[in-house]
């Protein structure tokens, strides 16, 4: 498979296989709930609970474990719009989920960093 590494127009980082850089550059159509210069939200297209929203880094990141010290500050950041979107969709107060599925092991299907927002209803533990 051919993979180019792209450069937005931010000089972020993007790859050209990845679903997630293709719904930064509306290559893909998704339902955004949140953006700006370096972090994008939107609707998880099978939704597990009646908020579900993925929250992204625009630059391509593939896990956690590839998180470089120096995008630290991306996540950070990320945290921070989760309690925006979590006040937004009226969860904030009742609560919610947040999950990060990291590599083979931790059940990640889509090799770009991405945090599950999982809220309006009862969550349960362990998950699967
Ligand atoms: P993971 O399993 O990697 O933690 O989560 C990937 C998530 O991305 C899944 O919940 C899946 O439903 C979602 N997803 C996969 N492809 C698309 C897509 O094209 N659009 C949207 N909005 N979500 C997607
Ligand atoms: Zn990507």
């Amino acid at each position: 498979m051919l993979l180019v590494t792209i450069f937005g127009p931010g000089g972020e980082r993007k790859m050209s296989d990845c679903i997630f850089c293709k719904i930064v550059d509306k290559e893909i159509p998704a339902k955004v709930v949140y953006e700006d210069d370096t972090v994008l939200a939107f609707n998880d297209i099978q939704p597990q609970a009646p908020v579900h929203v993925l929250v992204i880094p625009k630059k391509h990141i593939s896990d956690l474990t590839a998180l470089a010290e120096a995008d630290l500050s991306k996540v950070t950041h990320i945290f921070k719009v989760i309690k925006e979107i979590a006040k937004d969709k009226g969860i904030d107060e009742e609560g919610y989920r947040i999950v990060n599925n990291c590599r083979e092991k931790g059940g990640q299907t889509v090799g770009h960093l991405h945090f599950h927002l999982l809220g309006g209803r009862q969550m349960h533990w362990p998950p699967g």
